[in-house]
């Protein structure tokens, strides 16, 4: 599983696949990647998987008394290069994503689930799947655009502060909060796991600078794992479940 998205009418579970070349289904179900010499690997079809990461959601939901909600999979090519010779409503490209994601929150109007109740689900799967941390490699709008990202004013929501003079500030009340960004943190860490890169603070906190992102995470005091450009930070000692 890459990644497991809760909206309030349904979730959605996808599977990112970073292949290029001509992609095919064969018969059997098996997706066929035509390599450039000329050869071919065969893989199992990644949708099975998806499904089967489906069923053991439904299972774990059910077991811990949520209602039932409907569980939409994707699997994402994102390779600027995969060609795929079909056409299936769940086997898509990145490019495809935007309209596809637009299709299925039509498909489910009802709101089943409050914001908070996502939060505290949120919550409960992290819990219960750690290894979530890893999965959210690559930040980018286009396999998340409904995200809303960035530093929030409190009074004005969702105006996004800015960063100046080593504090956020609101451009429409100049309302002025030197620990905003702890709130969108919290906010990254429900939706995405237990650690962050500065890449990822970069995108998520809608910062311009490369520096002042990597300065505010080591300020947090968190535990870190790697160094430079692939440090993470754990959230965890911040957000405690
Ligand atoms: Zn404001």
């Amino acid at each position: 599983m890459d990644g497991l998205y809760l909206f309030e009418g349904f979730f959605l579970i996808t599977e990112v696949k970073n292949f290029k070349n001509k992609i095919l289904l064969n018969e059997a179900n098996q997706l066929i990647q035509l390599q450039e010499e000329g050869s071919e690997e065969v893989f199992d079809n990644p949708l099975t998987q998806v499904e089967l990461q489906k069923e053991q959601l439904i299972q774990l939901l059910d077991k811990h008394g949520y209602p039932t909600i409907p569980i939409e999979t994707l699997v994402v090519f994102t390779h600027k290069k995969v060609h795929l010779t079909f056409n299936h409503p769940d086997l898509i490209t990145s490019q495809q994503l935007p309209a596809r994601l637009k299709r299925i929150t039509q498909k489910y109007p009802t709101k089943l689930l409050q914001r908070n109740e996502l939060y505290h689900l949120g919550r409960k799967l992290i819990s219960l799947h750690e290894e979530r941390g890893s999965a959210f490699i690559n930040p980018n709008d286009k396999i998340f655009p409904k995200i809303k990202r960035g530093v929030f004013c409190n009074r004005c929501k969702p105006m996004i502060m800015r960063r100046i003079y080593g504090s956020w500030e609101c451009p429409k009340c100049k309302k002025r909060n030197s620990l905003a960004h702890l709130a969108a943190l919290e906010d990254f860490y429900y939706l995405f796991g237990h650690t962050i890169t500065n890449r990822q603070a970069r995108w998520f906190l809608c910062m311009d600078s490369v520096y002042t992102p990597s300065r505010l995470l080591q300020s947090l005091g968190m535990k870190r794992s790697g160094i430079t450009k692939n440090a993470r930070y754990d959230l965890s000692s911040l957000f405690k479940r």
